[in-house]
């Protein structure tokens, strides 16, 4: 189970700056990443970026605007249900 948000986006120029998001990844292989929002990448297009709003660690780049789906689907799935207000479960 992943406890850590692995963000990533396109590498600096292989795309217009538009369309520098910052995904989230879902699943990895070696040659593809397919992120919460359902698209898939090559690994070798894309680069491990920093949290959003976070400070950039040296071996992260600096994030662009976050993909909001893959934000909100990244973040439900990672989150503690404890807080959850639709937490349905009884004991
Ligand atoms: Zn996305």
């Amino acid at each position: 189970m992943p406890d850590t948000i692995h963000w990533f986006q396109y590498k600096p120029g292989l795309v217009g700056e538009t369309r520098r998001v910052t995904h989230c990844a879902r699943d990895t292989t070696e040659t593809r990443i397919r992120s919460w929002c359902r698209r898939e990448f090559e690994t070798a297009a894309v680069e491990a970026a920093a949290e959003p709003g976070a400070t950039p660690a040296p071996s992260h780049a600096v994030p662009c605007a976050p993909c909001v789906p893959c934000l909100l689907l990244a973040t439900a799935a990672t989150e503690q249900p404890t807080t959850s207000a639709l937490t349905t479960e009884h004991p």
